[in-house]
């Protein structure tokens, strides 16, 4: 850790972006008590100073959600309509958006066309891949 204040002109290890590791920097200027600027003693580089213990910027890794969890949240977002809906059957063709009734999983809606005579259909359950025309 750092414990003495830095000013222009001191070591200071930062990351280099040319030599693409930690190095030894000079302080070429100072925004309040952490180095702005500093020039790299290897490649003699100057950028910007960047602490060594900054990792390089990744990708921000979202957790993934959890398909269950996003099916239900969007099983909550439907508003299916009773009226509509056709028994499902898989000698039938479906389109995106089709509200169909199932013996077992009751109502469901067509979200996607999902390979050759597969529909993804989400139910109260989950989503369940049915076969169709
Ligand atoms: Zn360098």
């Amino acid at each position: 850790m750092q414990n003495k204040t830095l000013s222009a002109g001191d070591q200071v290890e930062s990351r280099c972006t040319k030599c693409r590791k930690v190095t030894n920097h000079i302080v070429i200027a100072m925004t309040g008590d952490t180095p702005s600027k500093v020039q790299c003693n290897t490649c003699e580089g100057q950028h910007k100073f960047r602490a060594p213990t900054a990792e390089p910027k990744k990708r921000a890794v979202r957790k993934p959600v959890d398909p269950k969890i996003a099916e239900q949240k969007a099983w909550d977002k439907l508003e299916l309509d009773d009226t509509q809906a056709v028994a499902y059957s898989m000698d039938k063709a479906y389109k995106v958006g089709d509200v169909i009734k199932h013996k077992k999983f009751g109502l469901g809606q067509v979200q996607e066309i999902g390979g050759t005579r597969k529909i993804g259909v989400l139910f109260a359950d989950g989503l369940k891949t049915m076969r169709c025309k």
